[in-house]
């Protein structure tokens, strides 16, 4: 079987499809830790953790934050099922410094383990927003 060239990657959340277009190399925040994946990649399914995903057409890297979730990779196939996910361009960057800040302040003084668990999830995805908004889409 000829190995593919390109990987169709859709990304949906439960409440819209975001992405779904034919890319050359995608990362992706896995829970084990980031993945590259390329065309002709071994098939695999994996949870995502918080995270910054990119994917890359031709010379132009697009990003997203990816709030949990699960992805099935296969050879010229790859479906996000993302909890949360937001484009580069879509993030509110004043929302995510404010949902930072208390954060921030949840942490400094926990009242319970839930408290301190829910501040440091907070915390992630927001600063994982600032640092995906902060990308504009670059070349390679
Ligand atoms: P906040 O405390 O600012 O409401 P949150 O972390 O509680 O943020 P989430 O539960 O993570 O919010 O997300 C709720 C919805 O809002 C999701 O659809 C998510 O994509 C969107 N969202 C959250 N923060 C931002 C942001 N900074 N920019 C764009 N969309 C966002």
């Amino acid at each position: 079987m000829a190995i593919p060239t390109k990987i169709l990657l859709e990304i949906v959340t439960p409440d819209r499809a975001l992405i779904r277009e034919e890319v050359d190399e995608i990362q992706l925040p896995g829970s084990e830790g980031y993945l590259g994946v390329l065309p002709g990649h071994t098939p695999l399914l994996t949870t995502l953790m918080v995270g910054e995903l990119w994917y890359r057409v031709g010379a132009e890297k697009h990003f997203l934050s990816i709030a949990g979730g699960f992805v099935e990779v296969l050879p010229d196939r790859v479906t996000v099922l993302a909890d949360l996910a937001e484009r580069a361009q879509d993030i509110d960057i004043a929302r995510a410094e404010a949902a930072k800040r208390r954060a921030e302040e949840r942490l400094a003084k926990p009242s319970s383990d839930l408290d301190f668990e829910r501040a440091r999830i907070a915390m992630m995805k927001s600063l994982i927003r600032l640092q995906v908004a902060s990308r504009a889409r670059t070349r390679v």
